[in-house]
């Protein structure tokens, strides 16, 4: 059996033109003399990838390894997106109403007329790596995929590798014909829907982190405000005995020191919620793309007089309904609300509670609340 990483290596090296051999977990590699070169190794090379039962000629290969630190010059060489051929599996006959009333629940609205058709969806997988920049750093990696051709969100994690530790040599960019007219245009436009997918699957693996930074801030700036209060009663004090002293210039003095008291009050809070500041990152490492059979489902959502059709796909890999993408900020959405103007399928957030007069607006029709504010 051989690992994960002497497995990637011996791909590595081959694609970039070495003989690779595998012998009992180990492989051996005959390289070109600039690979051999760039890589710091001989052009006939023994790697061994468990210390313990390494042979002396060979070069031991670990995560820790600078070796694997100069492969990464060599993998990014390669392109960053890849097609895969679709996997074999087959739809069963369904009933859409049911299905589609299971997996969507509205809260304002009714579904009626859902119809379904089998066809193909094209799909988009993107492996993102992650950071959470706050006081201290967070990061990791997630897949997200998208549908598309529906651009409803499935949910295929474990896809990417299922897809690409399928038979040696079925993946590359010519593996899917369809997606190489405009493979770019086609991720680009995924990346907007996964991006969204992406920050709300961060955001919720990382909760417990983001609520232990809240309480942090919240006792910090509980300490701050002690602090200050404790300066600002003093001076306070003093002013009043220059009150009754009448001592003018002594007055004058302590609500100068007043205001500086509360002016850096203030900087100290703006420096506080700097510091605790949540942001989160998103890189996307690498795509594939892959199409897959699906049923396409359509439906009509009503809310009050306006109704709008929406299309979602049923996919055979997860069998499951996938989530119609809220329109406000792209996420998936199993519970949704619909706008009363262009019944917009929106998610919690996006019909959201304006902070300035506290009434909701739909976050798709309107980048801020539409009302006048006095
Ligand atoms: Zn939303
Ligand atoms: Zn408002
Ligand atoms: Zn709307």
């Amino acid at each position: 059996m051989s690992s994960p990483l002497a497995d990637f290596t011996a791909r590595l090296l081959t694609r970039h033109g070495a003989l690779v051999e595998h012998d009992r977990g180990e492989i051996v590699a005959v390289m070109p003399p600039p690979l051999a070169t760039e890589l710091g190794v001989a052009e006939y090379q023994r790697f061994a990838f468990d210390r313990r039962t390494a042979g002396p000629h060979a070069l031991v290969v670990d995560y820790e390894s600078p070796l694997v630190e100069r492969f990464g010059r060599l993998v990014d060489t390669i392109g960053r997106i890849a097609g895969a051929p679709p996997p074999h599996v087959a739809l069963k006959a369904l009933d859409p109403e049911e299905v589609v009333t299971r997996a969507i629940t509205l809260t304002n609205g009714v579904i009626r007329d859902c119809r379904v058709e089998a066809g193909c969806a094209r799909y988009v997988g993107f492996m993102v790596r992650f950071e959470l920049l706050a006081d201290e750093r967070i990061s990791g990696m997630t897949e997200v995929w998208v549908n598309h051709t529906t651009r409803s969100v499935p949910r295929l994690e474990g896809l990417v590798t299922r897809l690409l530790s399928r038979r040696e040599g079925t993946v590359d960019a010519t593996a899917e014909p369809a997606a190489c007219d405009d493979v770019r245009g086609i991720v680009a436009g995924a990346w907007a829907t996964g991006a969204a997918v992406a920050r709300r699957q961060v955001e919720n693996r990382l909760l417990d982190a983001i609520a232990s930074l809240r309480r942090r801030r919240e006792r910090d700036f509980e300490r701050l405000r002690e602090y200050y209060q404790a300066i600002d009663e003093e001076i306070r004090r003093r002013a009043r005995r220059a009150l009754t002293k009448r001592d003018e210039a002594a007055v004058k003095a302590e609500t100068s020191r007043l205001d500086a008291t509360a002016h850096a009050f203030r900087g100290r809070v703006a420096e506080l919620v700097d510091r605790y500041r949540v942001r989160v990152r998103l890189e996307p490492l690498a795509t594939v793309v892959c199409t897959l059979p699906v049923h396409h489902i359509t439906a009509r959502i009503y809310r009050r007089s306006a109704s709008r059709t929406i299309a979602v796909a049923w996919n055979a890999i997860d069998r499951a309904l996938e989530s119609p993408a809220c329109d406000g900020c792209g996420a998936g959405v199993s519970t949704a609300t619909l706008c009363d103007d262009r019944v917009h399928v929106l998610c919690s957030g996006c019909q959201g509670d304006c902070e300035t007069c506290g009434r909701s607006y739909c976050k798709a029709c309107h980048t801020r609340c539409p009302r006048q504010h006095r």
